[in-house]
């Protein structure tokens, strides 16, 4: 097998040349370079339903879908006259407004996992003020999270795990001070005996562990819901928060999320992506107590001069109505799981050293035999050297996935049976050639 030609960037090259005058590393969000995969990284200049077309003219099938948000696809009917509708009526206020009711008229109605709710602008900022609800609530100031979890880049979350079963976190990223590190203590996933640990050396101290609803940014690693219950017990037993961070599984696996998935309660949970349907939102939300924390009920601090931003409530609320018809997301699961079945079959036909986990409408290509990958060290980085033959193979056939083996793949409502063919045959043929 050859590779197919590659395909022209050479707008996207002069364009990038320039960003890289304006920008650091010529990007407003680092993955966007392209660093770990071949070539310039694609400027994107429009996208309708699932495809979208970049500066040179390539057109792509896209399941990166901006990261998760666009489960409705790119320029969805719906939300576009629902944003036009609001463009002639003002852009921001910062004061209140009834989109922003109903929009969580919307999400409360139909997820009982939280009672009251407050929007920010981002997955970072939900992330972030949930943190510090949780230690203001609590009065404790050490929060656990997980190896192979993102959370945003908020200080406290820039930590990576030392060695050791059980560490104080080392800082991911410069500009983070040691002392904010030192209250993040960061264990491995799907390890009963480091959440025993942790609690035991920490007592009393730990104000929320964090997890993502399912990970979902370091690779698919789907947790056994033995230990999801586990970590619900054991931070109730110890008067720790659990907050699930739901920035790509709220919505996608459904409204009620991970949570519905592994039928818990957490304490505080956070949403992002798909609640703006496309516009910059985040979300966190606990029931009525632990919400009364908040200002200006309670002490803990928080704002936002665009928070509940009119346009974005818009796109979020015609986005949200959307989804709550009945039959979305079993539509939208059915679609996945037949697209990843063909896809291990022709694995297993050739085999080849390859598994895609999948839940929801989420999936992922890991390039190893382990058919269950749980923690981020299971993954081997060598790996991803083969995702990258992959992606430049799939962009060259016009299919457009994340630019980074530890990224999922999406598929959204928009991608017909057509769009999905055409891609099975594109993968198969990359695959051969990252397997010849
Ligand atoms: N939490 C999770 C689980 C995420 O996946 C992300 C973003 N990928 C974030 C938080 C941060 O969201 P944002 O990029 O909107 O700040």
């Amino acid at each position: 097998t050859t590779s197919t030609s590659d395909i022209s960037r050479k707008k996207s090259a002069e364009l990038f040349e320039k960003a890289k005058a304006y920008f650091p590393g010529g990007v407003n969000s680092p993955v966007r370079a392209f660093k770990s995969v071949y070539g310039t990284p694609l400027f994107i200049e429009r996208g309708d339903k699932a495809h979208l077309w970049d500066a040179d003219g390539n057109e792509f099938i896209d399941y990166c879908c901006s990261w998760g948000p666009l489960i409705l696809g790119h320029n969805n009917e719906e939300i576009r006259e629902a944003v036009q509708a609001q463009l002639g009526k003002g852009l921001s206020f910062g004061a209140p407004t009834a989109l922003e009711n109903q929009l969580a008229e919307l999400i409360l109605n139909n997820n009982k996992k939280i009672e009251k709710i407050r929007f920010v602008s981002s997955g970072t900022e939900a992330v972030m003020s949930a943190i510090r609800l949780a230690r203001g609530y609590t009065k404790r100031d050490k929060i656990v999270k997980f190896e192979g979890c993102y959370h945003g880049h908020s200080d406290s979350l820039l930590v990576k795990a030392g060695s050791g079963l059980v560490t104080f976190g080392e800082t991911s990223s410069a500009g983070v001070p040691q002392a904010f590190a030192d209250e993040t203590i960061v264990i491995a996933l799907n390890d009963k005996k480091a959440l025993e640990q942790v609690f035991a050396d920490f007592p009393g101290q730990i104000a929320a562990v964090i997890i993502e609803g399912v990970p979902a940014n370091n690779g698919l690693l789907i947790q056994d819901k033995d230990y999801i219950h586990f970590l619900r017990d054991i931070t109730k037993t110890n008067g720790s928060l659990l907050i699930f961070d739901e920035v790509i599984t709220g919505f996608r696996l459904g409204f009620e999320g991970a949570s519905k998935y592994y039928d818990i309660q957490p304490d505080i949970l956070t949403y992002g992506k798909i609640i703006g349907g496309g516009m910059p939102v985040g979300a966190y939300g606990a029931s009525h107590e632990i919400m009364g924390s908040i200002s200006p009920d309670g002490a803990v601090y928080q704002a936002g001069t665009l928070s509940g931003n009119p346009v974005a409530m818009a796109a979020g609320i015609a986005a949200l109505s959307i989804l709550a018809r009945p039959g979305f997301y079993e539509g939208l699961e059915k679609t996945t799981q037949a697209f990843v079945e063909e896809l291990r079959a022709y694995i297993a036909e050739k085999n080849y050293e390859l598994n895609i986990s999948t839940i929801g409408s989420i999936f992922w290509f890991a390039f190893s035999s382990n058919a269950n990958i749980q923690r981020a060290d299971e993954i081997d980085p060598t790996s991803m050297e083969k995702y990258k033959v992959m992606h430049r193979e799939l962009l060259n056939r016009g299919i457009y996935f994340g630019p980074s083996g530890y990224e999922v793949g999406f598929i959204s409502a928009a991608h017909t049976e057509e769009d999905l063919k055409t891609t099975l045959t594109a993968i198969k043929a990359a695959l051969d050639l990252v397997f010849q």
